[in-house]
């Protein structure tokens, strides 16, 4: 018998008609006789609730205890899941992670997860039972409660599904799908049916909020397909799965847009080797993350500009590290906090040449401004003045006919 794994998010069990909801759509995987593991995030809001109030008695509330405390909206709702399935005749029981254990490693807050024991949930499902495992949750080798990041359901499903060699792995949330860009910001957006590993890596990092990036890098890694698609309505979401399995003749296959990036800019520094990991060495030693960077050639081969961008919640820390550090000189100091990088995506692009001509020229004929330029094999970001974001999307949408 195959075995699959159905995930569900927050506001699908987010009240008690969304959980009974759930537990049809469980019911309809039965029928289709599958084995079905579950994997359940809590009820929409209680993590956050249950995180205001860490805050709220201390202000260094323990990590260790952080983790004992928001793992425990996991259990309500698997409880509730587990219960009406009972009620409709099911064999089901919940399962918290030190129950089975889920092994995991590295710090609290953000451990991993490294190993899964499968006998009792093994002969439970032989046995005709439906577990219903709370996600995002684990236990390290002292036996404390960890958690591995928030939405960390989707990495613990996806663990699931390499552990029992699951089928497949579907996620249920509250979108259809993936889309060719934000439906909130392009009403002829569209579901997008089958997409790659390495293009859906791409559009989780540079803004398309549907999963989170390194759970996509685990399914990629284990080969793992993952379908997502809404417990609202019963269609078919989108299949993410490897490149050889999809045959697709579009070029491109999504456009992205960020909201939460800066670009700095140090005029006149002056050019020696080394200059540029003087610079970005105190970066990364404070993990900041720099994306896109430009250094223009000096004219005069003594001074240059060099920009690049950050995330905006590191503009402070970057201009406090670059003001302190005595290791470079340069004139001046600016920086934006109105940019957006806006990239298309698509493996189609590694053998159609002219892919960026066509993107710059619809942007120019919009009169928007590049301001950085960085590509990949299968994407190619521009940097531009954020009030632009909606036009750029428009246009580039239409040019790569990503709403037919
Ligand atoms: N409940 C956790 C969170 O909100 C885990 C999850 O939703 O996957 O982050
Ligand atoms: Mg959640």
């Amino acid at each position: 018998m195959k075995i699959v794994v159905l995930k569900f998010g927050g506001t699908s069990v987010g009240t008690i008609s969304r959980i009974s909801n759930v537990a049809n759509i469980i019911a309809k995987f039965r029928k289709k006789k599958y084995k079905v593991i579950v994997l359940s995030s809590a009820m929409s809001g209680v993590t956050n609730d249950l995180i205001s109030k860490s805050k709220k008695i201390s202000k260094v509330f323990s990590d260790s205890e952080y983790d004992v405390l928001v793992s425990s909206g996991e259990q309500i709702s698997c409880s509730l899941i587990a219960g009406k399935l009972i009620d409709k005749g099911f064999k089901s029981r919940s399962w918290m992670a030190w129950q089975i254990p889920i092994l995991t490693e590295g710090k609290h807050k953000f451990s991993r997860i490294v190993d899964i024991y499968k006998k009792e949930i093994l002969k439970y499902l032989n046995s005709g039972g439906i577990p219903i495992i709370a996600g995002f949750q684990g236990i390290n080798q002292q036996s404390r409660i960890t958690t591995i990041g928030r939405g960390g359901t989707d990495a613990s499903a996806i663990m699931f599904a390499k552990f029992f060699n699951a089928e497949k792995c579907i996620i249920f949330t509250d979108v259809k799908g993936v889309y060719t860009t934000d439906p909130n910001k392009l009403k002829s957006a569209r579901k997008i049916k089958v997409i790659s590993y390495e293009e859906m890596l791409e559009m989780a990092s540079l803004g398309a909020k549907v999963m989170q990036p390194h759970s996509i890098q685990d399914a990629r890694l284990n080969r793992k397909d993952i379908e997502v698609r809404s417990s609202f309505i019963n269609k078919p979401g989108t299949l993410i799965t490897k490149r050889k399995n999809i045959i697709n003749n579009k070029i491109i296959t999504g456009v992205t847009s960020t909201q939460n990036d800066a670009k700095v800019t140090l005029v006149g520094v002056k050019d020696r080797p080394g200059i540029a990991a003087s610079i970005f060495r105190p970066l990364s030693e404070n993990s900041i993350n720099v994306d896109m960077v430009v250094q223009n050639i000096s004219a005069n081969g003594k001074e240059t500009d060099l920009t690049f961008t950050i995330k905006l919640d590191d503009l402070n820390k970057t201009k406090k590290i670059i003001n302190e550090n005595k290791n470079i000189n340069f004139k001046k100091f600016l920086f934006d906090k109105n940019v957006s990088k806006v990239s298309i995506i698509g493996v189609g692009m590694i053998t159609t040449p002219g892919v960026t001509f066509r993107m710059f020229q619809s942007l120019a004929k919009q009169k928007i401004n590049i301001q950085v330029i960085s590509t990949s094999e299968i994407k190619i970001s521009v940097l531009i003045n954020k009030k632009n974001i909606k036009k750029a999307i428009f246009a580039l949408h239409k040019e790569f006919k990503l709403d037919k």
